[in-house]
């Protein structure tokens, strides 16, 4: 048994009754938070180690809801592209990777995490048909990382519908696309085994869990989304997916199913409370409803859908029907950086402007609930989100003498609106501290640098063909 005493700390406990604490201590026993204090810890445990948190807030780590660690090499890339155009561009750089760039790749991730605050994530991995080997490498990569993790198995046995063109191409490009085996269907029976072999090896290892994540639904036949559900209450594991972020996605379902894609999952039977769904912009009032009434997560991403354009989730009234919400930054390919404090700014802020009723803004206090236990509970997680005896050691430190937080003001609004994760000093995940004074403990962060670096020019080799077709079919998917 360890025990690390935080002591003389700002504490925002995000417990139920809000609590801050002006001068505290978190005493954290193994794994669980054991005790949470004003003043100076005078108990009787002898703690093995001490933090000192002197001019420091100790705040509920975050949970980012949605992000894809394969695509974290990809920061910076593609301006003003359309949504099938930058998917095509993220086919070509995230395929065909090794198992060593498959970590390379997750250790960049969790580099982006915790250096800005986040201990815990939904990984929707990848973007192509996938093997056991790429789910293994993936999964004990996370492992070494120290950050909790759910890795949403992507699948699909249908096509890539809303991103192929549909206007006539030049046949030498409908050739080399024709070439591109990556995003045919993969066969069910296929999916079936690997995706049962994968949550039988790793769902449930410490900081793991793993679930069946449709790359989006009408990439998905009926069999493989009753499969997928079917999977989760055998195993008890959540479903994460991409909805509705287009809205061609919205046309095709309303073509393929005549009714909406998320009425159609109801109808289905398997839409429930263990789904989490990354951007949910597309949805109807009956959508909304829908979502509430089954209790199924709307996970949001307001800076990739600016930045790719795909729209705006109709948050405020989400939040006023009670659908559950959680906060992502969605991957770097579309997001840059994995920093949650502006994914959560963005999110706050992004309706005002066209909502006169001040009334119905969300608040800086309510997209951090969103974004602790709002994310907790897409992990499926109830002792996560919060500082309070018997809940996970999830925490971390941020340093209060960055100019945004001098003064401090209100430590709500601050950490929502003016924290940019540069403050973050000190990181624990599991009761374990995982970065410490901004240094990673569980990597070697500088080398991976150099090993991205290499990395990345080997892709852009291996990927040639890939990469042209995305050059080429951007003019044919505007
Ligand atoms: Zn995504």
């Amino acid at each position: 048994m360890t025990t690390t005493l935080l002591h003389d700390a700002t504490i925002l406990t995000l417990d139920t009754r809000d609590t801050i604490i002006d001068g505290g201590y978190v005493l954290v026993r193994d794994d669980r938070i054991a005790e949470v204090g004003r003043g100076p810890y005078t108990g009787p445990a002898v703690p093995d180690r001490r933090v000192d948190c002197r001019d420091r807030l100790i705040a509920p780590g975050l949970v980012n809801a949605h992000t894809h660690s394969q695509s974290s090499t990809m920061a910076g890339f593609g301006d003003r592209m359309s949504h099938p155009a930058f998917m095509w561009l993220t086919q070509a750089h995230t395929s065909r990777r090794t198992p060593d760039e498959i970590r390379l790749s997750v250790l960049l991730t969790a580099y982006g995490l915790l250096t800005s605050g986040s201990t815990a994530a939904i990984d929707h991995f990848p973007g192509q048909r996938f093997s056991l080997a790429d789910t293994d490498a993936v999964l004990s990569a996370w492992s070494e990382t120290g950050v909790r993790v759910a890795l949403g198995m992507r699948f699909f046995d249908g096509p890539f519908s809303d991103i192929f063109p549909t206007a006539p191409i030049p046949d030498d490009l409908k050739s080399r696309i024709s070439e591109v085996e990556l995003l045919k269907p993969q066969p069910y029976g296929e999916l079936s085994d690997l995706m049962s072999a994968t949550i039988r090896k790793w769902h449930g290892q410490p900081r793991l869990s793993v679930f069946p994540a449709p790359s989006n639904p009408d990439r998905c036949s009926d069999a493989a989304l009753t499969l997928c559900a079917e999977l989760a209450e055998r195993h008890d594991t959540g479903i994460h997916t991409h909805l509705l972020e287009t809205k061609k996605q919205q046309e095709l379902a309303q073509g393929r199913y005549g009714t909406t894609m998320v009425r159609h999952l109801a109808d289905l039977g398997v839409l429930s409370d263990r789904w989490s769904c990354a951007h949910s912009i597309w949805l109807t009032d009956d959508d909304i409803e829908l979502m509430a009434d089954r209790k199924a997560t709307a996970v949001l991403n307001p800076e990739s859908n600016s930045r790719i354009g795909t729209g705006l989730a109709r948050a405020p009234l989400m939040h006023r029907r009670g659908v559950r919400l959680a906060v992502g930054t969605d991957g770097s390919s579309c997001n840059d950086n994995l920093v949650m404090h502006e994914a959560m700014r963005a999110l706050a802020t992004a309706h005002r402007s066209a909502e006169p009723d001040r009334t119905r803004w969300i608040t800086a206090g309510e997209v951090l609930r969103m974004a602790t236990a709002g994310g907790a509970g897409a992990l499926r997680h109830d002792k996560l989100g919060a500082i309070a005896p018997g809940f996970i050691a999830d925490l971390v430190v941020y340093r209060l003498d960055s100019p945004w937080w001098i003064p401090v003001n209100d430590i709500v609004s601050q950490l929502v609106f003016a924290e940019t994760g540069a403050s973050v000093e000190t990181v624990m995940v599991d009761g374990r501290i995982v970065m410490e004074n901004r240094k990673i403990q569980t990597f070697d962060a500088e080398a991976l640098m150099q090993e991205v670096r290499s990395m990345t020019q080997s892709l852009r080799r291996r990927n040639a063909d890939l990469f042209g077709v995305a050059h080429d079919i951007a003019d044919f998917v505007p």
